[in-house]
């Protein structure tokens, strides 16, 4: 046997012929699930209850550089990303569609690897994939999934709900998803310039949060047990400051966040300190966590304190009072999509950009 791994071109196998091969793999677990893969549409049975809709489109170059980010992870990513949207509403995800423009750089045995990473991805959570479409990309490849979740009416939750005195609460911890990238861009410019091989030893947390994201399926089940309902919610893909924003907006709320109850784990800690970068401003701004924040009344309290999964990070409070960061002397901070404003002083002169396009 060769050591070389076998390379057939997509166009072997011809449109079509690639459909079958990857709808062969595909299982089908909800009962929802009237109609899958193979005719000209889905069909899904609502039953009875309201529907979530959401999509999202990863292209390559701006959201995945397959230099580092291995096709599998890639395809459980795509899938994962989608889905927090759909827990972010308090809902339950039950089918996805995906759609790809294939670069010809990509084989059948590249988008067999995705489809792993993608067909994991629906195992874990329990989602069947149902559709999608495929064509060829002139240039980069772009993936678009489409997740479908349903929920009682009631049980919603948006981003709109949220009201003064609230509590802002966060799912477990934060940063760790920027820093990883951090390692992984750092060991491809050393890579390039001199051929070494990367040394990402000691770095697994925030790889992991990089490159196999988790969404929090267990939060939704969390709130039902605890007896407790989020006034509003939504989930951290661009980074804690600038979901608060979208909160508050939707909200007509300010709010206040406490620099010292930011849940950063060490690992993150220690390794924004190495970049010179700020801890906060890293927790702040990274993107990518695929946490949750939500907001409960201020009377839930007792209910969600001391859980390991949940940190109360501040309060809502009068829009006029704006959105501000308070830090450890009790300085006020006003929160900006970037994070806040000594990021910005840093930013002038200092190391990484927070970009996450
Ligand atoms: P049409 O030409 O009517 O759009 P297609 O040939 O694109 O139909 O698709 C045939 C079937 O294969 C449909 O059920 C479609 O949802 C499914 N399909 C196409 N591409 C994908 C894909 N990348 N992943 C999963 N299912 C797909
Ligand atoms: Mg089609």
């Amino acid at each position: 046997m060769s050591d070389v791994p076998s390379r057939t071109e997509l166009s072997v196998l011809g449109e079509f012929g690639l459909i079958d091969r990857l709808a062969a793999r595909v299982e089908l677990t909800q009962k929802s699930t009237i109609k899958g893969i193979g005719d000209d549409a889905a069909v899904i049975d609502p039953e009875g209850l309201h529907q979530v809709v959401t999509s999202d489109m990863l292209v390559e170059g701006v959201h995945f550089d397959l230099s580092y980010m291995p096709l599998k992870h890639l395809g459980y990513k795509a899938i994962v990303v989608n889905l927090s949207d759909v827990y972010a509403m308090n809902a339950t995800p039950r089918q996805v569609l995906v759609s790809m423009a294939l670069s010809n750089r990509f084989s059948v045995e590249a988008v067999e690897e995705l489809y792993e990473g993608m067909l994991l991805a629906c195992r874990n959570y329990g989602v069947d994939l149902v559709g999608g479409d495929t064509c060829s990309s002139a240039s980069g490849s772009i993936l678009s999934v489409t997740a479908i979740g349903s929920a009682p009416k009631e049980q919603l939750v948006f981003r709109d709900g949220g009201q003064e005195h609230d509590l802002l609460v966060v799912t477990g911890d934060l940063g760790g998803a920027y820093m990883g990238l951090q390692v992984l861009e750092r060991e491809k410019a050393v890579f390039q310039e001199t051929g070494a091989q990367p040394d990402l030893a000691g770095h697994d947390y925030i790889l992991e949060r990089q490159l196999k994201p988790e969404c929090r399926k267990d939060i939704p089940e969390l709130l039902r047990k605890l007896d407790v309902r989020p006034t509003s919610m939504i989930d951290i893909s661009d980074g804690l400051a600038s979901e608060v924003i979208h909160l508050c907006k939707q909200s007509g709320t300010g709010a206040l966040i406490y620099d010292d109850k930011l849940p950063i784990d060490p690992a993150t800690y220690q390794c924004a300190r190495d970049f010179d970068l700020d801890p906060t401003t890293v927790a702040l701004s990274g993107g990518e966590d695929y946490e949750l924040l939500f907001t409960v009344r201020l009377e839930d309290h007792d209910k969600i304190k001391g859980n390991p999964s949940l940190s109360v990070i501040g309060h809502l409070t009068d829009a006029r009072e704006g959105m501000h960061l308070v830090d450890k002397q009790g300085g006020l901070h006003p929160l900006t999509a970037q994070g806040w404003d000594a990021f910005l002083k840093r930013g002038a002169d200092g190391p990484g950009s927070l970009s996450t396009a």
